[in-house]
C-alpha cells in the first residue's frame, strides 16, 4: 500500500520553484493586520485555480477555500497573514523596502519578521498538492488565511463575521509556526505550547500639588512605584515555584517636572501565563494589588484597568498532537521533535474554539541548520541567531519551504489520507 502523503508530497518537485517565487514575492510585499488585500488575493486567486469553493473578506481580509472530495473527515489548516512594523535589515536580495502611512500621517517600515509569509506559501503550497492528487484521500479539506495574529485581533474578526456559518464544521484545526530553530526541524508539543498573553494600562488618580507641599497630595508616583514592586510577589510568593508566569512592567509614565507632583500616574503592564486558571489567578491579583495599594494611599477617585490586548493561551489537544507526531516521526524519521514550551503567543485557537474543535499546532525551524550548529557549538544561539520580530529574521528558503509544505500535507492526510 503507498503511503498517501509520500504519494501527495511526490508532486512537491514540480511545484517547488513557483512556491520559492511566491515565497519572494511576498516577503517584498509585506502588509500589517486587517490590510493583507494583496496577500489575501493571492491566496484566494490560488484557492480558485485549484478548485475550491472561496469566501473572502471574512473579518476584513479572512479568506477561506473548500475543497470537498468524498465522504470523510473535515479537516481546517490555517495560517495567519499579517507582518509586523519593523525595518528589515536582513540584507537579502528579496528584502522588503515597504512602507505604509499612520493615520497620523507617519510612515512605518512593514516586515515579515515573524515568517507568516512562510506560513502562507507552505498553505498555498499544500491546497496546490491536495488539488492535485485527489485519488490520494477522501473528504473535506478546508485552507484558512486569517489576518492579523500579530494585533491578537484577527481570528476573533473571522469569528465575528461568521467563520462558523461560513464553513464546515472542522473534526480538527491544523496550523504550524516557524521558529528560530534549524530549518528541517518539525516540533509538536502536547498540551500547553504557547503562553497567554495579557497587556493592560492601569491609571492611577492621586491629588497634584506643589512639590514642596506633599501634605495636600496624594502622590502617585510613590503609589505607582508601590505597585511595580507589589506586583512582583505575584509570580515569586503567590504561584508554585513550578508555574511558570511573567509579569512585566514595561511602561510607566507620571509627571511633568521635578517640583510638582503630579495628579495621575500610568503603569504600562504584560502578563504571560500557560493556563486559563492561572491566567484568572495573575490578572485577579494585579487587580487586587493597584487596588489596595491605591486605598492604601487614600486616593480620592478609583483605578482605571484597561486591557489592552489579549491572547489566549495555546494548549494543543492531546489525540490530534499524538497523530501528527506519529505521523511526522514516520515522514520526517529524525528531524520529528517535542518542542520546548514557548513564551510566543498566538490566537489561532479562537478558530476551533468556535467550532469547537480540537487542534494541534507544531513549531517548524528556519534557520540554515549549519549555521544554527555552529551558533550551538560556539553557545552562541541566543546572540547570533535572530528571533521572530528581529529586524535581522530571515528564514533560509530551504528546506524551511519544502518542510512547511511537508508538515501540513502529511498532517492533513493523517486524517483525510485513504
Ligand atoms: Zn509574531
Ligand atoms: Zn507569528
Amino acid at each position: 500500500m503507498t503511503d498517501p502523503a509520500r504519494a501527495v508530497l511526490a508532486g512537491l518537485n514540480a511545484i517547488r520553484s513557483d512556491l520559492e517565487n511566491l515565497y519572494q514575492d511576498l516577503h517584498r510585499h509585506p502588509e500589517l493586520g486587517l490590510r493583507e488585500y494583496r496577500t489575501a488575493k493571492k491566496a484566494a486567486d490560488a484557492l480558485r485555480e485549484f478548485g475550491y469553493d472561496v469566501t473572502e473578506g471574512i473579518g476584513g481580509t479572512g479568506v477561506i477555500g473548500v475543497l470537498a472530495n468524498g465522504d470523510g473527515p473535515v479537516v481546517m489548516a490555517r495560517a495567519d497573514m499579517d507582518a509586523l512594523p519593523v525595518r528589515e535589515q536582513t540584507g537579502l536580495p528579496y528584502a522588503s523596502t515597504m512602507t505604509v502611512t499612520d493615520e497620523d500621517g507617519s510612515e512605518q517600515p512593514v516586515m515579515h519578521a515573524c515568517g507568516h509569509d512562510v506560513h502562507v506559501t507552505s498553505l498555498i503550497g499544500c491546497v496546490q498538492l491536495m488539488a492535485q492528487h485527489l485519488d490520494a484521500w477522501r473528504g473535506t479539506f478546508v485552507a484558512l488565511f486569517q489576518p492579523s495574529e500579530e494585533n491578537g485581533d484577527g481570528a476573533d474578526a473571522m469569528v465575528d463575521d461568521a467563520l462558523t456559518a461560513k464553513s464546515p464544521r472542522p473534526d480538527v484545526v491544523l496550523a504550524q509556526h516557524v521558529l528560530p530553530y534549524p530549518a528541517g526541524y518539525v516540533g509538536t508539543r502536547p498540551g500547553s505550547f504557547l503562553s497567554a498573553a495579557d497587556s493592560l494600562r492601569i491609571t492611577v488618580h492621586g491629588r497634584g500639588a506643589h512639590g514642596a507641599m506633599p501634605q495636600a497630595a496624594v502622590d502617585p508616583v510613590v503609589m505607582a512605584a508601590m505597585i511595580v514592586v507589589r506586583l512582583q510577589t505575584i509570580v515569586s510568593r503567590e504561584l508554585a515555584a513550578t508555574t511558570p508566569a511573567v509579569v512585566t512592567v514595561g511602561s510607566i509614565h507620571a509627571g511633568t517636572g521635578p517640583n510638582v507632583i503630579p495628579d495621575s500616574a500610568v503603569i504600562q503592564l504584560n502578563v504571560r501565563t500557560y493556563d486559563d486558571a492561572t491566567r484568572t489567578q495573575v490578572l485577579d491579583a494585579i487587580e487586587r494589588i493597584v487596588r489596595a495599594e491605591c486605598e492604601a494611599s487614600r486616593v480620592p477617585k478609583d483605578p482605571e484597568i484597561e486591557r489592552i490586548s489579549s491572547f489566549p493561551p495555546t494548549v494543543n489537544d492531546e489525540e490530534p498532537t499524538r497523530r501528527v507526531a506519529e505521523a511526522f516521526a514516520a515522514y520526517f524519521g529524525d528531524d520529528a521533535h517535542t518542542a520546548e514550551l514557548q513564551t510566543a503567543s498566538e490566537d489561532m485557537s479562537e478558530i476551533p474554539r468556535a467550532f469547537g474543535a480540537p487542534f494541534t499546532y507544531w513549531a517548524i525551524g528556519g534557520i540554515d541548520p549549519e549555521r544554527y550548529a555552529e551558533a550551538v557549538r560556539n553557545g552562541t544561539v541566543t546572540q547570533d541567531i535572530p528571533v521572530n520580530h528581529s529586524p535581522s529574521f530571515a528564514p533560509v528558503i530551504q528546506p524551511t519551504l519544502d518542510t512547511g509544505v511537508s508538515a501540513l500535507t502529511v498532517a492533513v492526510l493523517a486524517w483525510l489520507g485513504s
